[in-house]
């Protein structure tokens, strides 16, 4: 298994392709993470950017001499007009994981709140909301802890508010234990996948 592969394996990246396939971007958000972010990626990623469009690979840096971490200097030198991904199909894997973002747990991924981001929180509070309210522990503290999700997605949507000026955001983060129910919760339901371009692999 090549490192890339390894990588996606160990972040559980199938599993976030499978949740992302359910949500777009809205056009109003002209790619800010594209244009704004902080992307790292691979010696490997950059040199695949080197081989597409080398003039284009300049702008994306080693961060330190022998680092094995690149940078790209926003905005992204491959995004092509009208704010899509000009090498979609061989895009990073930090890339294909936004509004996803790995920590350094080992155990969970953290969740940004830009618009899809805040979407997808939200579908999770509300799911792990209806999972305690099946519970047989008692209403009292089934009341507590559905409040306490409520108060995360209002968290979430003030962080949302002007994300676009931020320089970070706070993230959730979300075991991969329950990352995993929570994809098969989301095919259960049935929804059309309309991101059709997520990675699948
Ligand atoms: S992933 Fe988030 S920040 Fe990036 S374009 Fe989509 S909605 Fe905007
Ligand atoms: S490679 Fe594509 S998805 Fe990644 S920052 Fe550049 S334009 Fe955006």
């Amino acid at each position: 298994m090549d490192m890339r592969e390894a990588v996606k394996k160990a972040i559980h990246y199938g599993t976030i392709q499978s949740i992302l396939q359910y949500y777009i971007c809205p056009q109003e958000c002209e790619a800010h993470c594209c244009k704004h972010g902080q992307i790292h990626i691979f010696e490997e990623e950059y040199r695949t950017f080197s081989q597409i469009d080398p003039e284009k690979a300049k702008r994306v840096q080693s961060e330190m001499p022998a680092s094995p971490l690149y940078r790209i200097e926003p905005p992204c030198s491959f995004l092509k007009p009208h704010d899509r991904c000009g090498v979609y199909y061989q895009r990073p894997i930090v890339c294909g994981l936004y509004p996803f973002k790995v920590n350094t747990s080992g155990n969970s991924i953290g969740l940004q709140p830009c618009p899809v981001g805040f979407l997808i929180i939200r579908e999770f509070a509300l799911w792990m909301m209806g999972n305690v309210s099946k519970t047989g522990i008692p209403e009292e503290e089934k009341a507590k802890v559905i409040t306490e999700w409520e108060n995360t997605i209002e968290s979430y949507a003030e962080e949302l508010s002007g994300f676009h000026m931020k320089n970070t955001l706070k993230e959730i983060q979300i075991p991969f234990d329950e990352l995993e129910m929570f994809a098969m919760y989301m095919s259960s339901k049935d929804l059309p996948k309309i991101n059709a371009g997520v990675d699948l692999g």
